[in-house]
């Protein structure tokens, strides 16, 4: 009997691995340290976007995070650390956000993101409840020219890939795309077919999924190093045990850098820290809505508002700050109108106050790809803003390289050695 494929982490990225591996025939177990999806795939927006795919190291964001310095109502905020491996990050970050690399970016994750819609599909007809539906996505501005500027650079990095209005619509009529828009809104546009799931219900279902394919899943089990011979992975040392395994994906969000390291190629994660919460609004939502200039989101998910946003380069742990909860409940407020006269309400108002850490590698790209110097080590990781949207396809091509042996065309721009460059 030959040992199973073995994916460590049971987030949104390593779920829907280890759902193609067991769909193409292979012996597969899934090791997560705590519940299924209860990582940072649980509170997030949970949008599944073609039009949202852009690297975060844009032109333009570090200007952006220095105006941000000791200022923690910031969309973006930069907490220095007097910490090596920060200053390296940023100082790669700072690289990685010239128009050139952005435009690669921006590209090679679109072209991989090109399939998603149809894995979705592909998920549902298998009987996964994936509970995603296509509303469409409305991006309100303040600003008619913030909006046009920014419908302008989508138009130019979609190239074709997904339909985009031809103007914004400014003035009274903006705030008609949503019914839950305030007058403040004074420009706005919709992109038809964008989606959004539940994430905690995706996860849920993945789980189900794997449950009736067979796969094993070791909950409350972590993964703390493994067992080498020649090259190859035979067996994963967990808390609990080894579990032996005939190949290995590392899929473990932020705590992926620490298992790499372990296999001797540590890999240069930050988390991107976001917060989220939940409130009834009336009117809610009824599309996912971008809000442009605070950089803050709002996604109808469980018959609720789920209201996001902020990224905040704190160094890697999950301390909840309040005020940056407070800070993305007045970002929405410009967006949504007045939901709450007095930030002391708040505690009362919103339910699930959350913050999680979106793994960030200083290009904004994820790595999917063989660990170097192992030839049944797979990682992927760094899925950044986007992980939920790239999931499946991430899943899906990896499985292909784990299967064939040969990495796709598509996950060349997502090879590990590109960050020892
Ligand atoms: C506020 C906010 C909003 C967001 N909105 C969106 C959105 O709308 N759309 C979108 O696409 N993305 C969004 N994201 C990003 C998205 O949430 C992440 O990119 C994605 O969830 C990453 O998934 P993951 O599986 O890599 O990580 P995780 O969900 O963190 O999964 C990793 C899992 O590995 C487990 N693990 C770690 N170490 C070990 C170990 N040693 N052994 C065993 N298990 C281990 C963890 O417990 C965890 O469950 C958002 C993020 C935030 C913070």
């Amino acid at each position: 009997m030959t040992a199973p494929v073995v994916v460590l982490g049971g987030g949104v990225v390593g779920l829907c691995t280890a759902y193609y591996l067991a769909e193409a025939g292979l012996d597969v177990e899934v090791v997560e340290r705590r519940g299924l999806g209860s990582g940072v795939s649980r509170g997030n927006a949970g949008w599944i976007c073609l039009s949202h795919s852009t690297p975060v190291p844009a032109p333009g964001v570090v200007r952006y995070a220095l105006r941000s310095l000791g200022r923690p109502d910031s969309p973006l905020y930069l907490r220095p650390l007097p910490d090596p491996a920060f200053v390296r990050w940023l100082w790669r970050f700072w690289r990685s956000s010239t128009p050139a690399v952005f435009r690669r970016g921006y590209a090679a994750i679109a072209e991989l993101n090109r399939t998603t819609f149809d894995l979705f599909d592909g998920l549902r007809e298998a009987g996964v409840d994936t509970t995603l539906t296509r509303p469409g996505m409305v991006h309100a501005f303040l600003s008619p020219a913030e909006a046009r500027h920014h419908l302008a650079v989508q138009r130019e990095m979609a190239d074709g890939r997904y339909p985009l209005p031809d103007d914004v619509t400014t003035g009274a009529e903006a705030r008609l795309l949503d019914d839950a828009l305030s007058p403040g809104v004074r420009a706005a546009y919709l992109v038809e077919g964008e989606g959004v799931v539940d994430p905690e219900a995706f996860a849920h279902g993945l789980g189900q999924a794997l449950a009736a394919a067979g796969v094993k899943v070791h909950e409350n089990t972590e993964a703390v190093g493994f067992r080498n011979a020649g090259g190859q992975v035979t067996a994963i040392r967990t808390d609990l045990g080894e579990i032996p395994c005939s190949s290995v994906v590392i899929a473990a969000g932020m705590r992926s850098m620490r298992l790499l390291g372990a296999l001797g190629h540590p890999l240069p994660l930050q988390a991107g820290k976001g917060y989220s919460f939940s409130v009834d609004l009336d009117p809610a939502p009824r599309h996912t809505l971008y809000f442009g200039e605070r950089r803050a989101v709002a996604s109808p998910i469980g018959g609720t508002t789920r209201i996001g946003g902020t990224m905040e380069l704190s160094g890697n742990n999950n301390r909840l700050d309040w005020r940056r909860v407070v800070a993305v409940a007045l970002a929405s407020r410009h967006y949504l109108g007045r939901w709450f006269d007095d930030p002391d309400d708040l505690v009362g108002l919103i339910r699930d106050p959350w913050v999680g850490g979106r793994p960030f590698l200083p290009d904004g790209l994820p790595v999917i790809d063989r660990v170097p110097g192992h030839t049944n080590a797979y990682v992927a990781t760094g899925h950044g803003m986007l992980g939920v949207t790239l999931g499946p396809v991430t899943g899906h091509r990896l499985t292909e390289y784990v299967v064939t042996g040969r990495r796709p065309a598509t996950l060349e721009p997502f090879r590990f050695d590109r960050l020892r460059r």
